[in-house]
């Protein structure tokens, strides 16, 4: 790990017009130039060695550290230290591997076992409130490094759109009395158009209101929160079904793998919600062979989404797409 350097400006600072935090960090201009050939997780780089196939590692250029700066306080905007932890799992030994969804189901269901034995050990620590799990997939959103990997955010807030389904969640069980993403796979079952697969404990849909042109949420059908409370049964049916909805993905054009986002949205990790329900959100940046879809103006300046195509033929086309995995 690299020595923190006091100068480094590391911080969240708080937007009160928008009511949420922007994680400010300059360590990671700093990064130091590698040469065009060297891999940093190929097994025998310095932090990785041999005789793995999955690996966790501290990202060298986090946004948080465990021993951030305390910030100097300004006489009106608010600030909070960036404590926190940010890790890099890198999914495979395999340098030259597309996408997890090439993997067996077998060793999809290690990385996951991998990362639930790390929210275990960070739910430990003090300043954990989240553990967010990420994964960009394709140059177009700027993944530097191609060797397959996935990033983890433990963090000391909420993130704000899983604050803003908490948010509604709760709203929706005071008034119904049932979880909101219960009654949402509901739903998907009666509808049935918008369903991308489903093995016995899991379900992949492309939601009613999705925002990119191909999107797809994996919900496990029994009631929990936290990814901690899978069953054995439950890991492997998600490594199987997460396999599928990724291959689809990848299967959608002829010429390319799609890029792609995606995220574990979980409940936070010391208050229990018991009206919250663990998923998975997949969010496809192309809307047709080789042309992506920007969030823009409406999407980003506006805040809202806007949807081009018919969301249940899409749904089709990604669910075909499937089939051929
Ligand atoms: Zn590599
Ligand atoms: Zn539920
Ligand atoms: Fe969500």
């Amino acid at each position: 790990m690299k020595d923190f350097d006091k100068k480094d400006l590391m911080e969240l600072r708080w937007d009160p017009t928008l009511r949420e935090w922007v994680l400010v960090s300059d360590a990671r201009r700093r990064r130091p130039w590698q040469p065009k050939n060297f891999c940093p997780f190929c097994p025998g780089a310095p932090e990785t060695g041999y005789g793995w196939d999955v690996l966790i590692l501290e990202n060298r250029y986090p946004m948080l550290r465990e021993d951030a700066p305390e910030p100097h306080p300004h006489y009106f905007y608010r600030k909070r230290r960036a404590v926190g932890k940010c890790y890099v799992v890198i999914e495979t030994p395999e340098h030259d591997l597309d996408d997890i969804s090439d993997l067996p189901k077998e060793h999809i269901a290690k990385i996951i076992r991998l990362i639930i034995d790390k929210i275990r050990e960070e739910s430990t620590k003090k300043y954990a409130k989240y553990f967010l799990w990420f994964r960009n997939k394709g140059s177009e959103i700027g993944v530097s490094l191609t060797h397959p990997h996935s990033q983890i955010y433990v963090l000391p807030i909420v993130p704000s759109r899983v604050m803003r389904e908490i948010m509604s969640a709760r709203a929706y069980w005071r008034e119904n009395k049932r979880c909101l993403f219960c009654d949402l796979i509901e739903v998907e079952k009666n509808d049935k158009i918008r369903i991308l697969t489903e093995n016995e404990r899991w379900i992949s849909f492309m939601p009613f209101y999705s925002h990119w042109p191909f999107e797809a949420h994996i919900y496990p059908k029994r009631h929990i929160g936290l990814l901690t409370e899978l069953d054995d049964e439950e890991i492997d049916l998600f490594a199987e079904i997460l396999r599928k909805t990724l291959c689809g993905f990848k299967k959608l054009f002829a010429s390319k793998s799609t890029p792609y986002i995606m995220v574990l949205h979980q409940s936070p990790l010391k208050k229990a919600f018991e009206y919250y329900h663990l998923h998975i959100e997949i969010y496809g940046l192309l809307r047709e062979e080789n042309k992506l879809k920007y969030a823009a103006g409406m999407e980003i300046g506006g805040g809202n989404f806007t949807y081009d195509y018919d969301p249940e033929e899409n749904a089709e086309r990604l669910r075909e797409s499937i089939k051929r995995c």
